[in-house]
């Protein structure tokens, strides 16, 4: 093994998180470091190792916040402070598509440093593709050329490669002849700021005025907007709209095909970007809904769960051994599952030491968990409920036991295995049983830099509890009005009350108290809640 640990250079595509590849996705889960771009979304940013190192380099349009060539010393910086570990650079579309992705790999290999290439599906192709433009179409396009509409020249090369005082403004120096020329499809990427310029220069040099024209805004992204002009009207219409980065531009036949071909839906909730709140097992369900309605979702979980290391925790003592002592083993959650089959293999044991025993569940979800470690439960109830778990195992007719020849009914000693917030309703109905705790709930005590920026620009928060509105309150800093955890309170002195849905009224009183705009469901499930989101968002638009 090198002194070094393995750079590498990830595209993370053009927004969808679900056009991250496999092999992305499989890497930025084991990373020590990730260094991200601007454009990489947060959810992609939300499968990252959630120990790994998190460093911004992300570039805003109007300055660059860490210059490229300090990128390419991070990484060599980082694969030596890592030695063996593994650092993802994570860039937006693919690494070597105006990625500068070749420039950090020439470094890497002057420096020694180990990396690989993991390809990303890039903007350039994807975007019009989601806004149902086919980059080529027989008949139409028979190829597609993938140009820079904004470049960073160097004095020497603005001297003597510009030739017009236009040209050196834009410092841009395409060869507009041959690209008028070119029969086939024109991409522009970066080329928002400059397009006025790049259309007149194509049709001084011949190309048709009438060509047609889109501009594809955060493509592949809740927010993707497609607005259509001709090479003629391009700059008045990207002011008209006010067409704003990150957008690509695409010129040529194939674009008209988009009229039929569009076939990404504005959705409901298309546009929105929601944070969930909830704890991440439970956040799933609510999040692929809301997702499915078309809003981005920020899962933000206020609480984390912990194992117990039995011994630190004083809570309770795990004592494997002393499993000998009883007959029945009830888990009430999946978390309980995984934490104490940890904590058995973790104290040199195996499941062998569970034989004989009887295994309760308190229902489907724990059960099916129970069999990914190739136990078979005895006991579910009915209605999985902690009540109907311990009505059942209450009910269980007693254990023969042979004790020198003698056969005796003690009761059957029950182990209950749950976390530190389980509530009474078990050891209420089953006094004989002991409980040990094998995980910890406890609030989250702080959010990553970029989860806080994410949540900072959110349109809207879901809480399904008071304890989440207040842990909430305390780790999202502040607006300048003081009480309010205002959100959107970008626009001067004048803060706009940050929008919560709620469930449950003790929860919309939390919100309400902490300032938040509350709009509460009708009923408390989930389903009254994603109902209420999108009758919220319907009447306002
Ligand atoms: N390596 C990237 C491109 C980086 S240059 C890739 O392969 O996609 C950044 C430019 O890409 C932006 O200015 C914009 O023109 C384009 N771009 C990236 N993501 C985009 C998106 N979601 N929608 C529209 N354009 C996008």
């Amino acid at each position: 093994m090198s002194g070094f640990g393995k750079v590498y250079l990830i595209g993370a595509g053009p927004g969808d998180p679900g056009l991250l590849t496999l092999r992305g996705k499989e890497i930025i889960e084991k990373a020590d470091v990730v260094v991200y771009d601007r454009l990489v979304s947060p959810a992609i940013l939300g499968f990252c190792n959630p120990k790994a190192k998190m460093v911004d380099v992300g570039k805003m349009p109007t300055h660059h916040k860490v210059k490229q060539s300090e990128i390419n010393k991070l990484l060599v910086q980082f694969a030596g402070e890592f030695p063996g570990g593994v650092i993802a650079r994570l860039k937006g579309g693919d690494p070597f598509v105006f990625g500068r992705g070749g420039e950090e790999a020439l470094e890497l290999v002057a420096a020694g440093v180990e990396f690989e290439v993991v390809p990303g599906i890039t903007s350039a192709i994807s975007v019009p593709a989601y806004a149902g433009i086919p980059v080529s179409h027989r008949g139409i396009a028979t190829s597609f050329h993938i140009i820079t509409g904004h470049e960073k020249l160097d004095e020497r090369t603005l001297a003597s490669s510009l030739q017009t005082r236009d040209e050196r403004d834009v410092n841009l120096s395409l060869d507009f002849e041959t690209l008028a020329k070119c029969p086939g499809t024109l991409i522009f990427l970066m080329g928002i700021a400059n397009m006025d310029f790049i259309a007149k220069r194509l049709m001084e040099c011949g190309k048709d005025p009438k060509t047609p024209l889109a501009f594809i805004e955060k493509g592949t992204t809740p927010y993707q907007r497609t607005v259509t002009a001709t090479l003629e009207t391009a700059g008045e219409t990207i002011i008209r709209e006010n067409v704003t980065a990150p957008a690509i531009t695409i010129m040529g036949g194939v674009v008209e095909l988009g009229k039929s071909l569009a076939w990404k839906k504005n959705l409901p909730l298309s546009g929105k970007r929601l944070v969930v709140t909830r704890a991440a097992k439970q956040a799933s369900g609510i999040s692929a809904r809301l997702t499915a309605l078309g809003a981005e979702v920020i899962e933000t979980p206020m609480i984390e769960t912990r194992d117990v290391i039995p011994a630190k925790a004083g809570i309770s003592f795990a004592d494997f051994s002393s499993l000998a002592n009883f007959d029945i083993l009830a888990f009430t959650s999946t978390n309980g599952v995984e934490s104490f089959f940890k904590q058995l293999l973790a104290s040199g044991n195996d499941i062998r030491i569970l034989a004989g025993k009887k295994i309760a569940s308190v229902g489907k979800i724990t059960e099916k968990k129970l069999l990914e470690y190739g136990i078979r439960c005895d006991y579910v109830p009915e209605d999985h409920t902690g009540e109907g778990l311990g009505k059942l195992l209450a009910a269980l007719n007693p254990i023969p036991q042979s004790t020198e020849g003698a056969t005796s009914y003690p009761i059957p000693r029950i182990l209950l295995l749950q976390g530190n917030l389980a509530d009474d309703t078990l050891l209420k109905l089953l006094p004989q049983a002991t409980r040990w705790v094998v995980y910890e709930t406890l609030p989250v005590s702080e959010l990553p830099e970029w989860k806080r920026e994410a949540v900072a620009s959110a349109d809207a928060v879901v809480f399904a509890s008071t304890s989440a509105v207040e842990n909430f309150v305390k780790l999202m800093p502040q607006s300048t009005a003081g009480a309010t955890p205002c959100l959107k309170a970008t626009n001067g002195s004048d803060p706009i009350p940050q929008t919560s849905f709620c469930i449950g009224r003790m929860t919309e009183a939390a919100a309400c108290k902490h300032g938040f705009n509350t709009v509460t469901s009708d009923e408390t499930t989930m389903d009254s809640l994603v109902k209420k989101i999108v009758d919220y968002y319907s009447q306002k638009s």
